[in-house]
């Protein structure tokens, strides 16, 4: 570590993602968690703490596999990934923060926790897919 490292701020996230992923053979599982989520923290179109992307199916961006990802604020932290660990039914979730101007292969990386097996990411895709194209703007 440098001395520049050690001095630099301490950073706090506002904003996290969990990333579910599936595949053809556990979209029913990754469907009956979706389902789940929504009902155990109230999720809807208006929803202030809690998001939902749409089904990623194919590959894009970082994400090597299909998935669908919740956006949630820091607050909810402790309810959502606790419930996550417990419910994720054998799936593969990996939950990182979403920082202001932040880099987002150390968000995907250092930053993150995975439920799950972990697996490597496409690290060098981030500059090439929006993260629009996810279903989400970033920092939405
Ligand atoms: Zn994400």
């Amino acid at each position: 570590m440098t001395g520049k490292t050690a001095r630099k701020k301490q950073k706090t996230a506002n904003i996290y993602h969990a990333h579910v992923y599936y595949n053809p053979k556990t979209k029913r599982q990754a469907s009956r968690l979706r389902s789940e989520a929504v009902k155990k923290f109230k999720i809807t179109d208006r929803s202030r703490n809690f998001k939902l992307s749409r089904w990623n199916d194919k590959p894009g961006g970082p994400h090597p596999r299909p998935h669908f990802f919740i956006w949630f604020k820091a607050s909810q932290y402790g309810a959502l990934v606790p419930w996550l660990s417990m419910n994720r039914k054998g799936l593969d979730i990996l939950v990182h923060p979403v920082l202001e101007n932040g880099d987002p292969v150390i968000e995907h990386t250092d930053y993150a926790v995975w439920l799950g097996k972990p697996f490597k990411l496409r690290l060098d895709n981030f500059s090439g897919s929006p993260p629009s194209a996810l279903g989400f703007t970033r920092g939405f």
